[in-house]
């Protein structure tokens, strides 16, 4: 593959494969972006937290692959001696399981060991003499990640990614595809809503939250839809040493953030698709996630929210995981979306493989087949437990 890639979007999963296309490859990017600002994009409003606590060896797989670059990310991404900065702070995440989740907790927990994953399965005295702060009522076992997870700043890792890829060839357009053709079995090239057309070797979808009536152009159903998720910035007096990112058993998530901590939970009510993202539900706060908050944590008792925003998952509703792959009956086109709260851990990995199927034909580092857009019509899902 010599000749130009058209990718539309981007966003991290974009803006990576760009990358990785030209510094692995020497295959040049057109990538197509609406909105530079990135005001709606999920990369720009991320909670941007890595784990290897997935439940699916080809998770656990991809964020462990994408960590090392994380870790390196400065030497990777460097441009003219100017090295990004992510921020990247391993402080783990910890899993907390009731009686009726521990069989779930050990059953994950044997999967992540077997992949190399450094996590530690706690008793609640465990637990306890490890993070004081900590209320166990009710809680049978937690897993907790003694190393390789963590949080970073998500915005930094795309524009790292976007302006190395700049630097290496890729051209970035402001540009709103509105439609994709496609001639004898192949995606031919693409209109925009100003009326410019661009032609390109290969194509691919990475639009996010955006992608399905994209791949509906090219006559695949594709299972991605918008959801809002809500979070929270919280101000607290509370000292929590060696606070981790903490999955309560009530799906409630908090983490430390600067001098203070943010917090999230599942929306109530009906999960709807395309929620307004200006449309925070602060009753939320009030009536689910602070009380889940104060009892598994007394000194959040005084805490206050200063702060929320929300963004969309680019939510799978399949199998809840990433469909990164050719599409379905079509030459050189491929899709990366629909990783429904885990994509910006993965970026690198994905964008490394993405980049390897579209340029060589196959994948050379990690084999990204079970997320192949394929299982979608052969209704086979990848189940993973801990989506979050
Ligand atoms: C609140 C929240 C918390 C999250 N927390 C985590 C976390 O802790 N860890 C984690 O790994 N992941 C997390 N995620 C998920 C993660 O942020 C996403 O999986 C990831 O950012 C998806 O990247 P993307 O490039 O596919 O999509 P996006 O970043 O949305 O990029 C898609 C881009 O496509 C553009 N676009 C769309 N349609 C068109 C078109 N027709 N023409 C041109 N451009 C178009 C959009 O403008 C957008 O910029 C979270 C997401 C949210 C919302």
């Amino acid at each position: 593959m010599t000749g130009r890639v058209l990718v539309v979007g981007g966003g991290v999963i974009g803006a990576a494969t760009a990358y990785f296309l030209a510094a692995r490859h020497g295959v040049r990017a057109t990538v197509l972006e609406r909105d530079p600002t990135y005001r709606c994009a999920s990369s720009a409003l991320s909670a941007s937290s890595i784990r290897q606590q997935f439940s699916t060896e080809i998770n656990i797989r991809l964020s462990r692959a994408s960590l090392d670059f994380y870790r390196r990310i400065g030497d990777e991404l460097a441009v003219e001696g100017s090295r990004p900065d992510i921020g990247l702070t391993e402080r783990g995440y910890l899993f907390l399981a009731t009686a009726a989740g521990l069989d779930v907790l050990r059953a994950n927990h044997a999967v992540q060991r077997a992949c190399g994953a450094p996590v530690s399965l706690l008793e609640p005295a465990a637990l306890q003499a490890r993070l004081p702060w900590l209320n166990i009522d009710g809680i049978a076992g937690g897993s907790l990640g003694e190393g390789g997870e963590g949080w970073f700043d998500g915005y930094s890792v795309l524009q790292a990614f976007r302006r190395t890829a700049i630097a290496l060839g890729a051209v970035f357009e402001s540009a709103d595809v509105q439609q994709i053709r496609s001639e004898n079995g192949r995606a031919t090239h693409v209109r925009c809503a100003d009326g410019r057309r661009f032609d390109g070797d290969a194509l691919l979808i990475a639009a996010g939250a955006w992608s399905a009536p994209l791949a509906a152009q090219l006559g695949f159903a594709l299972p991605v839809v918008a959801r809002k998720r809500d979070v929270f910035v919280l101000a607290s007096p509370a000292e929590l040493p060696g606070c981790p990112l903490v999955i309560d058993p009530s799906g409630a998530w908090f983490r430390p953030e600067g001098r203070g901590f943010i917090a999230g939970c599942p929306p109530r009510g009906d999960d709807v698709d395309d929620a307004p993202l200006e449309a925070i539900d602060h009753g939320l706060f009030e009536e689910v996630l602070w009380p889940a908050l104060a009892h598994r944590v007394p000194a959040f008792e005084a805490l206050r929210a200063t702060g929320a925003w929300a963004g969309y998952y680019e939510y799978n509703s399949f199998d809840q995981n990433g469909i990164v792959g050719a599409v379905p009956g079509l030459a050189k086109a491929f899709i990366g979306c629909g990783f429904s709260g885990h994509g910006i851990q993965q970026a690198p990995a994905v964008g490394c493989g993405l980049a390897e199927l579209i340029a060589l034909g196959r994948y050379d580092s990690l084999d990204l087949a079970p997320l192949s857009p394929q299982r979608i019509v052969e209704r086979r899902p990848l189940l993973e437990r801990n989506v979050i």
